[in-house]
């Protein structure tokens, strides 16, 4: 996997191809494992040796991404798992894969740094605009501080699915 500065990111849309669904694990905190569980049961988590895991199925795919008029789609979006909300982003406190210049992003007075795993399909390469800078990124920044739950502009637009699919 190869991480890419955010200043290299012209923006990014989810495809909901639904790749990320299948190619990672996806660790659990105990506070989202135990939402699960109350809500869904313990059989769709796994535990590793030191870990709490999003159980996959055969192929992979986490229990809970479903395949609706062919795009794939997450059935947890209630209690979906703050891994999942930043994908495809990493927002780090140093730049632990390098192009410092590249990576920093000033947020509430503090450098943080920013980059994409290349394996997403949605991220298209280029001068970052405006509102991928001062919206897109910024709503990242915050999930992964902590200071805002809700996702508007780091999840996919569904809402031309709504007529057909109910979360
Ligand atoms: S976040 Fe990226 S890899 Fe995951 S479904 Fe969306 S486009 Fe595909
Ligand atoms: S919880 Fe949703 S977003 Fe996360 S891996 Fe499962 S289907 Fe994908």
């Amino acid at each position: 996997m190869l991480f890419v500065p955010w200043r290299y990111i012209a923006d990014w849309k989810c495809v909901l191809c639904g790749k990320c669904c299948k190619s990672y694990s996806v660790v659990l905190s105990f506070s989202e494992w135990l939402k699960i569980v109350k809500n869904y049961g313990v059989d769709k988590t796994a535990s590793g040796v030191d870990k709490l895991f999003m159980k996959r199925r055969s192929d992979g795919s986490c229990v809970f991404l479903y395949n609706a008029s062919n795009v794939r789609l997450c059935g947890l979006q209630h209690v979906k798992p703050k891994a999942c909300k930043l994908w495809p982003f990493r927002v780090l406190s140093e730049p632990k894969f390098g192009y410092a210049n590249e990576a920093v992003y000033p947020y509430g007075g503090n450098k943080f740094f920013v980059y994409a795993d290349s394996v997403c399909s949605g991220l298209r390469y280029g001068e970052p605009t405006w509102e991928f800078t001062n919206y897109v990124l910024k709503e990242f920044v915050e999930i992964a501080l902590g200071r805002r739950n809700g996702q508007s502009k780091t999840t996919a637009n569904i809402g031309f699915l709504r007529p057909y699919v109910r979360f």
